[in-house]
C-alpha cells in the first residue's frame, strides 16, 4: 500500500514539476509535446489572424454579463513564473461571477469567468501570442471562461467547447487602462509571490471600447497541457498601455531571468476557419439576413 501511495505521490509531483517548468525558448517550446502530447495537435493556438482571410459574418453579439461589477478587494495577483495572473472565485454562494454567452459559443451555454493573465515581450515589436495582419503587439491579455455545463476543469479541458478565452491586444500609448493591476506588479516581482489587490476595477475597464468587432476560431490553451478546448474570441480594437506601465511588467522575475517573452510561437491554422464578426452596412441594412442567421446551423463550419 505504501508503495502505491509513494507511486501516486511521485506521479503527481512529476506532473506538477513538468507544468511548473515549461519554458518559452525555441528549444523548450519544442519539448512541450514530449510531455504533453496535445501540444503537437492539429488545433493549436496561437495562430496568425488575417482580416482578408477571415470569413465575415453578422454573428450574434458576445453577451458580457456583470462586466460592470466591481472586482477586487479580496483578489490575489500571482507571479507564477510564466505570467502574472488573477484567479476569480466566488466569495459566497450568492455571488455571481461575470459570464459570457452568444457569438459562436455553444447555444444555451454560459461561460463563467475563471481568471486572467498576460503575455508580453521585452520590446514593443513582440509579446502578443496571436498576430493580427502580421502585427505582433507588445502584450496580449487572456480572460478565461469555463462552460458551466462542465463543473470540473478536467472535464472542460477534454471538451472542444469547454472554454472560451477573450483575447485583447495592448498597444503603447499615453493613455492607461490597466492601472489597478499595474500598481500592484512591483509587489509580485519574484516568482511565486502573491499580493492582494487593494483596488477595485470592472472587467469592462480592461477591455477595448469596441467589443462588437472580433475574430473567433477554435483552438487550444497556449500553455501545457495545450488542451484543444478553447473557442477564441479576439477583439480587433486594442487597449492602450503607457511606456511606464509596460516596463512594470518587464521588471518581473521568473526565478532565473526577467519574466518576459512568455508567448508561444505561432501554430499552423490548417483547415480551420477564422470568423470575423463585423456589422457591415450590407448586413445591418438587410434585417431579413440578420433574422435568418441561425447559429446552430453554423456548427459544421468549425471543422
Ligand atoms: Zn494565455
Amino acid at each position: 500500500m505504501l508503495i502505491i501511495y509513494l507511486y501516486i505521490f511521485l506521479i503527481s509531483c512529476s506532473v506538477k514539476y513538468s507544468i511548473a517548468h515549461f519554458g518559452y525558448s525555441k528549444r523548450q517550446q519544442h519539448l512541450w509535446a514530449q510531455t504533453f502530447k496535445m501540444c503537437a495537435g492539429k488545433m493549436q493556438s496561437p495562430v496568425a489572424i488575417s482580416s482578408k482571410k477571415s470569413l465575415i459574418l453578422p454573428l450574434p453579439a458576445l453577451e458580457m454579463i456583470k462586466f460592470h461589477n466591481l472586482m477586487g478587494g479580496t483578489l490575489v495577483l500571482h507571479n507564477n513564473g510564466h505570467s502574472v495572473s488573477l484567479n476569480f472565485e466566488k466569495q459566497n454562494s450568492d455571488e455571481q461571477l461575470p459570464y459570457v454567452f452568444g457569438a459562436m459559443l455553444t447555444e444555451n451555454q454560459n461561460y463563467v469567468l475563471q481568471g486572467l493573465h498576460f503575455h508580453w515581450g521585452n520590446k514593443n515589436n513582440r509579446g502578443s501570442e496571436h498576430t493580427l495582419n502580421g502585427v505582433s503587439y507588445p502584450m496580449e491579455m487572456h480572460m478565461i471562461f469555463k462552460n458551466t455545463a462542465y463543473p470540473e476543469t478536467a472535464e472542460a479541458l477534454s471538451n472542444e467547447d469547454g472554454l472560451t478565452v477573450l483575447a485583447t491586444f495592448f498597444q503603447e500609448d499615453d493613455n492607461e487602462s490597466l492601472s489597478p493591476i499595474v500598481e500592484s506588479l512591483p509587489v509580485v516581482k519574484w516568482k511565486n509571490s502573491r499580493a492582494n489587490l487593494n483596488v477595485t476595477f470592472t472587467l469592462n475597464s480592461l477591455l477595448p471600447k469596441d467589443t462588437d468587432t472580433f475574430y473567433t476560431y477554435r483552438g487550444s490553451l497556449t500553455t501545457p497541457p495545450c488542451s484543444e478546448a478553447v473557442t477564441w474570441i479576439i477583439f480587433s480594437m486594442t487597449v492602450p498601455i503607457s511606456f511606464k506601465q509596460m516596463n512594470k511588467f518587464r521588471i518581473l522575475s521568473n526565478g532565473e531571468d526577467v519574466l518576459a517573452e512568455n508567448y508561444r510561437k505561432l501554430q499552423k491554422i490548417g483547415n480551420r476557419k477564422v470568423y470575423l464578426r463585423k456589422l457591415t452596412p450590407k448586413f445591418t441594412d438587410n434585417p431579413e439576413l440578420n433574422f435568418n442567421l441561425n447559429v446552430s446551423s453554423l456548427n459544421w463550419y468549425w471543422q
